[in-house]
């Protein structure tokens, strides 16, 4: 399934049940935009955001009401059954509220800092250090180029002036981003934090610049990474931008957790940044997640649109089904469905997936050849061709996949 030969080596770090880095499959993670303090709408995203696949789900501790939360949160999410581990995104306040709040502190499985506003300077970011040692929490270092940290871009920047080949602005902010990233890590590490507690992340909204970093981020340090492009946007935009900058990136091995963080459209789902990071890694032939459905577009030979509805109705009885099938059969995941329009590449394509149907185009004889593992299994016509193709795929997962 693998068709990526290099992973890049890097330290193994737990956070919570789930580990991030070393030999572990690259982890799927968002972030919520309930107001923390609200516990009950954010259970229920935290809820939603694992149900759809995230493995981790980091929640923002910007207040004492959100610090006060937490453990509440951390309590009904654990009777509720949903054991995704908690991370604390925290800023300018982070080490009153970690040191105020407890429970807080206790109940969140790794803290996010942004040396941008917990500089190294600062006492703040000891004392955070100090809590994660001592409730032995993972830290992730998050650099975003929106907030970097400016003495440490000021001084560069000096120094760059007095050096006999100055480089250009865009090197050396993009060099200050690793530096923060590293100098703060060796800070941490100073402080008692293990090396296989820190993960590290250098985010900008820049495809081509956040493919740079990481590149020479990665080849400076054993740490764990965290991928992502920061404000990537909304819509197509958004899915485009991160596709393009973490494949990039993954399929030379750089990356051991993603988050895709999308600008959800007014009221949409904010589980889309979930499925847009499986579908990357599904896609790259690196995790599976769902079976998948190849459809082809459609064209001038059939006018019809039904292939179209049968296409959004399998993948949607695929998806349905999921929730009962990946408790009763391993692999699934794996299974490749084709749905196509015509005869012309319909066939074809439908003997390289496990199960495929070829719907007639127009002026084709109204009938539906179904392949299964490559031979042809049986043909399908009348009115009910969706459901009959439901039962062929049904009874092929329980088969094969008990
Ligand atoms: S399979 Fe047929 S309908 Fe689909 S794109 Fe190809 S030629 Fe057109």
């Amino acid at each position: 399934m693998n068709s990526i030969k290099f992973r890049r080596n890097s330290t193994a770090v737990d956070v919570g049940n789930v580990t991030v880095g070393g030999h572990s499959p690259i982890v799927v993670q968002s972030m919520t935009n309930t107001d923390t303090a609200d516990i009950e709408k954010t259970v229920a995203q935290v809820s939603a955001l694992a149900s759809a696949g995230s493995e981790i789900v980091r929640v923002t501790v910007n207040n004492k009401d959100a610090a006060k939360a937490v453990p509440t949160i951390r309590e009904k999410l654990d009777n509720a059954g949903v054991d995704v581990p908690l991370v604390g995104d925290f800023h300018f306040n982070g080490s009153r509220l970690l040191k105020k709040y407890t429970e807080c502190a206790q109940a969140l499985d790794k803290y996010r800092i942004n040396p941008g506003n917990v500089g190294r300077s600062d006492k703040q970011f000891t004392e955070i250090i100090e809590i994660a040692c001592a409730e032995n929490k993972s830290v992730r270092i998050g650099v975003n180029w929106g907030s970097l940290d400016q003495d440490l871009l000021a001084k560069m920047l000096d120094d760059n002036k007095s050096s006999s080949q100055p480089r250009s602005l865009q090197e050396v902010m993009h060099d200050a981003l690793i530096a923060s990233a590293l100098e703060s890590a060796a800070l941490a590490e100073k402080i008692g934090l293990a090396h296989n507690k820190i993960i590290l992340s250098c985010k900008l909204s820049e495809v081509q610049a956040l493919v740079r970093v990481y590149r020479d981020l990665a080849k400076r340090c054993g740490y764990a990474l965290h991928l992502g492009l920061t404000e990537a946007g909304m819509g197509s935009k958004g899915i485009v931008a991160s596709t393009a900058a973490l494949s990039i990136l993954l399929q030379e091995g750089i990356g051991d957790t993603i988050r895709i963080s999308l600008t959800p459209e007014p009221g949409g789902a904010r589980t889309q940044e979930v499925v847009v990071a499986q579908q990357i890694l599904q896609m790259m032939g690196l995790r599976s997640f769902t079976p998948e459905v190849t459809s082809c577009p459609g064209c001038g030979r059939t006018t019809s649109d039904y292939f179209q509805y049968l296409a959004a109705d399998i993948e949607d009885y695929l998806k349905t089904q999921m929730l009962v099938w990946k408790q009763q059969y391993s692999g699934v995941e794996e299974m490749k469905v084709a749905v196509m329009g015509c005869v012309v590449n319909g066939p074809g394509e439908s003997k390289h997936a496990n199960i495929g149907i070829s719907l007639p185009g127009t002026g084709e004889k109204p009938i539906a050849p179904v392949y299964v593992d490559g031979d042809k299994f049986t043909t399908l016509r009348g009115e009910k061709i969706a459901e009959e193709f439901k039962i062929i795929v049904q009874k092929y997962v329980a088969q094969h996949y008990a």
